[in-house]
């Protein structure tokens, strides 16, 4: 910044025409498009569309967890300046709503997920549960507000499905296009690049857990993030905490997890690297499943980790997957 300006000045002293005394880089980074995303996985979507016509600024960053974030004076002038404003939806930011209040930003809110057919989870506590499994009841549970706790409601993890992450992307690429239209081409070929990418990805999601023997597709995670996971790629997760990390597991909820460990043969329990491992720690010590080791679920690592990218979590989670459960 201060170069820019020192040169700026320079300029300004000779006379010469502010575009032509810049240096083209400084020209680039004056134009970029500033947009916020939400979360570092929106904002890896939205990096790979946008390239190097918009500048990126995430709000819940690498393995933040953006179910309890508390948004700071900072994140208000984030979103005060962007141009475009990138939220999952489904429930997932419940604190976005008075952040763009209360910044004054004029910005488009671009809601990713629109077009994803979402998850409505059932209320676990039903009696039936062990006997139907996780994935056919949730339309016993077409009325809204008969939950008596968190388990209920609209499952906002769409991403742990690639097919899903397309969506997202043609999403992203549409808001980019109607904000900059000049960018259009560049946006439709960073967009379908990216989309070819994330199919060769879904096709090894596919072959990897297809490669684990249906029996042993079972796992445990602290909350309930890989239910779009699990539809798209044939395993069953089960979580003691819902689909929000909002509230704490209750005793029973924990108590009946352990008891389905148990009786079901459930092979591994896995930590996520935004909740606290300290209750998955405390179900494998009093069952006979082992810790398969730290799956990325609502966040990405810093850029240092295993899953800095999108892509990178995806490859990170099927390996820690794969190798936990194949016998
Ligand atoms: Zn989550």
């Amino acid at each position: 910044m201060l170069t820019r300006r020192l040169a700026v000045a320079g300029a300004l002293a000779l006379g010469l025409s502010l575009p032509l005394a810049l240096p083209a880089a400084a020209q680039e980074a004056a134009k970029k498009i500033p947009v916020v995303a939400s979360f570092s996985i929106l904002g890896d979507f939205v990096k790979e569309v946008g390239g190097d016509r918009v500048s990126v600024t995430t709000l819940v960053g690498p393995n933040g967890d953006a179910h309890v974030f508390q948004p700071a004076p900072a994140d208000a002038k984030k979103v005060a300046s962007a141009q475009i404003v990138f939220v999952n939806g489904l429930g997932f930011e419940g604190w976005i709503d008075r952040l763009v209040k209360a910044s004054g930003t004029k910005a488009e809110i671009v809601v990713a997920t629109k077009g994803i057919t979402p998850r409505e989870m059932a209320d676990e506590d039903e009696d039936d549960h062990a006997a139907q499994g996780h994935k056919d009841h949730d339309h016993d549970h077409a009325k809204k507000g008969e939950h008596d706790h968190d388990h209920g409601g609209t499952d906002p993890h769409a991403w742990q499905s690639v097919a899903n992450a397309e969506i997202y992307v043609a999403n992203i690429r549409d808001a980019l296009i109607a904000a900059d239209p000049a960018g259009k081409a560049a946006y439709e070929a960073n967009a379908s690049a990216y989309t070819a990418k994330l199919e060769a990805l879904d096709a090894q999601v596919k072959a990897a857990m297809a490669a684990i023997p249906e029996s042993r597709r079972r796992i445990i995670t602290s909350h309930d993030a890989f239910g779009y996971f699990g539809a798209a790629y044939g395993v069953e997760f089960i979580a003691p905490q819902g689909v929000s990390t909002e509230s704490e597991a209750s005793a029973k909820d924990v108590a009946r997890i352990i008891r389905q460990i148990k009786a079901e043969n459930i092979p591994a329990v896995f930590m996520e690297n935004i909740s606290d491992p300290r209750l998955v720690k405390r179900i494998a010590k009093e069952t006979q499943a082992k810790i398969g080791g730290e799956l990325f679920s609502d966040a990405l690592s810093d850029d240092k980790g295993p899953a800095s990218t999108y892509i990178d979590m995806m490859k990170n989670n099927i390996t820690q997957l794969s190798s936990a459960l194949s016998s």
